[in-house]
């Protein structure tokens, strides 16, 4: 299948995780896929995906800061033309009772997660509009965006926060043909499952690794974790023709974890 051949994609935080598996999924259908993180692993990343005989480049970029996203559309731009598709993925998270929770956590979270998604969703808006072409946003929120969850206020905020952000701006930019979507991921085995596996475990009860992990999987009504390539499946969707007339929507991808 080549759905995205000739479409320019861009993953933020896509050199490893639930990005990854997007990255993987674009450069799979034919798009040039540039994926921006932080890491400087991000361009051998992004060579894994030309190993596949993927048009694709790294760039490294904090999405908190708004010159180095301007940089991140203006180099796409320069490598494989206008950008059609933006995926705001790059996200973190942490864990502590409101007592602990500091202020730093608390800013870097709604930084990274919600200003960092704004930042994006903006430049890649501002391109879009003037390539008078049309284009699609895809934020990844989070089951966090539905319900907040024990200890992750700050995340559970930031989260809240994208799918405002998707509803405000899916029906601004309607009359241009840009359609904006977010998703909610369930649980998803990725560095960032391991991190809460961890560190929830402790905090409440005395989970060995893995043991908090599997007892939640239990309650999902398809009995399994998901992963990136489960995300990957309903960003192309959305990214797809098939998904012209869908804006302003929130969607789980969560094997019914979460019905609402
Ligand atoms: P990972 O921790 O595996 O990956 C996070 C990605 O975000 C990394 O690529 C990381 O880059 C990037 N990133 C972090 N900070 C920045 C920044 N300031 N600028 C640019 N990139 C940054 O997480 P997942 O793959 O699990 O999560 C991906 C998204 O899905 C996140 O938004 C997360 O909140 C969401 N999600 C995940 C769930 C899960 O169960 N895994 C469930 C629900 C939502 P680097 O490696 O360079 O630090």
């Amino acid at each position: 299948m080549a759905r995205f051949r000739d479409r320019t994609v861009v993953v933020t935080g896509g050199n490893k995780g639930i990005g990854y598996a997007i990255a993987e999924r674009f450069a799979a259908e034919g798009a040039n896929v540039v994926i921006a993180s932080v890491e400087d692993n991000v361009e051998a990343a992004a060579a894994r995906l030309r190993d596949t005989g993927a048009n694709a480049m790294g760039v490294i970029c904090d999405v908190t800061d708004r010159a180095a996203v301007v940089e991140l559309y203006d180099r796409a731009e320069a490598e494989f033309g206008a950008v059609q598709i933006s995926v705001q993925n790059a996200g973190i998270i942490t864990i502590s009772r409101i007592e602990d929770l500091s202020e730093q956590d608390w800013d870097a979270t709604l930084a990274v997660n919600t200003k960092g998604a704004f930042l994006c969703c903006q430049e890649a808006i501002r391109r879009m509009r003037k390539s008078g072409q049309g284009g699609r946003l895809i934020n990844i929120a989070s089951g966090q965006a539905r319900e907040g969850f024990i200890y992750t206020p700050h995340y559970a905020a930031s989260k809240f926060g994208v799918m405002g952000l998707t509803q405000s701006l899916a029906k601004e930019v309607a009359p241009d043909a840009i359609t904006v979507n977010a998703i909610c991921p369930g649980i998803i085995k990725t560095d960032m499952w391991d991190y809460n596996d961890r560190v929830w475990g402790e905090m409440l009860g005395d989970y060995a690794p893995g043991e908090l992990m599997q007892s939640w999987v239990e309650n999902i009504p398809m009995k399994r974790a998901g992963e990136g390539k489960d995300v990957a499946a309903l960003i192309a969707f959305l990214a797809s023709p098939d998904a012209d007339y869908i804006t302003g929507q929130t969607i789980n991808v969560d094997g019914g974890l979460i019905m609402s």
